[in-house]
């Protein structure tokens, strides 16, 4: 197929080669020219705008930070709509509102080009490795039409309902999973201040109901080594929490638990962290009691 690709960063980047690599004809844009050439050496087109990468597709993905960003590229000016033809189809991946895609989808309706949202979940490790789960809304007819290119990104398909309902999944994954991490972050915190080691706190977390993944998978193989590097930035994590608080309130209710994590990220974003992993909430802390929430062995 001729697939376009806008947003070639931490995630977009190795999902894009993949489908290179699966023998899609690619054609891609990014604002970070290094981000670009990484493709162009794998064997993929770049276009100046948007526009052309509507122009040179059948099928655009988009992998951007946030819904400006998403609506901007493809209904702004030079953007994917004004290169796309009539049956080509539009596969938003990245993790927006549900109300956002829903109105980009209809006024691609208008102009006869289909929208599906896809976004993602997992790492950018799974990213490289086309093992993506995907979260799926839209016509089920369009997304059988697209599904070779959503197959070499992904290797579990959740099918969530109507356009949006993609991104409704992801933005309630991702208030979970946030709120564990940042609700981890605390709580080491004051056990690490009281003076006991990280060790014994994993050694009774384990057997209780403070289980968590995000403790016992994510954290130890970066915050529990020191690694901050992205990974999963503040500044994306704070955005998937203020999404999900905005999409409660909008439906009457306060949420009050997300509003805490938003809190924390929205902090660690102020002090300067938002380009680093979210593994910088335990660094902060850190600093901040001067204490050290680390294996012995580290
Ligand atoms: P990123 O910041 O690394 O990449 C975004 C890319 O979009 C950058 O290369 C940037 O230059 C480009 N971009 C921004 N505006 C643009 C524009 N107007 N035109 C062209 N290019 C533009 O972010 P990421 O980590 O790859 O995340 C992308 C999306 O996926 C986000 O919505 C994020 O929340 C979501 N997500 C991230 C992860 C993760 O672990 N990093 C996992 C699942 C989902």
């Amino acid at each position: 197929m001729k697939v376009g690709f806008i947003g070639l960063g931490v995630m977009g980047g190795p999902m894009a080669k993949n489908i290179v690599k699966s023998g899609h004809q690619l054609t891609v844009h990014d604002l970070n020219a290094e981000a670009v050439a990484r493709l162009t050496e794998a064997g993929a087109k770049a276009a100046k705008s948007a526009r052309e990468v509507g122009e040179a597709s059948e099928v655009v993905v988009t992998m951007l930070p946030e819904p400006q960003h998403v609506r901007g590229v493809i209904l702004g000016p030079n953007g994917v709509a004004e290169g796309l033809k009539k049956g080509g189809v539009v596969i938003d991946m990245s993790t927006i509102d549900p109300y956002t895609s829903q109105e980009v989808g209809a006024e691609l309706k208008k102009r006869g080009i289909d929208m599906v949202d896809s976004p993602v979940g997992k790492t950018s490790e799974h990213a490289a490795t086309g093992t993506l789960t995907l979260m799926l809304g839209g016509e089920p007819e369009v997304i059988e039409r697209v599904r070779p290119v959503l197959d070499c990104m992904g290797n579990e398909r959740v099918y969530c309902g109507k356009l949006g309902m993609g991104h409704a999944m992801k933005i309630t994954n991702n208030v979970l999973a946030t709120t564990i991490m940042a609700a981890n972050t605390e709580a080491l915190a004051i056990g690490a201040k009281c003076g006991l080691s990280l060790e014994t706190m994993l050694e009774v977390m384990k057997t209780t109901m403070g289980n968590n993944a995000q403790l016992y998978v994510a954290m130890p193989k970066k915050a529990f080594k020191g690694d901050d590097s992205p990974g999963f930035m503040v500044k994306l994590a704070g955005k998937d929490v203020r999404l999900a608080v905005e999409l409660a309130r909008k439906q009457g209710f306060e949420p009050f638990v997300a509003a805490g994590a938003q809190a924390t990220l929205d902090r660690a974003t102020k002090m300067g962290l938002g380009e680093r992993d979210t593994a910088a909430l335990l660094f902060l802390r850190e600093k901040e009691l001067e204490i050290k929430v680390r294996p012995k062995t580290a």
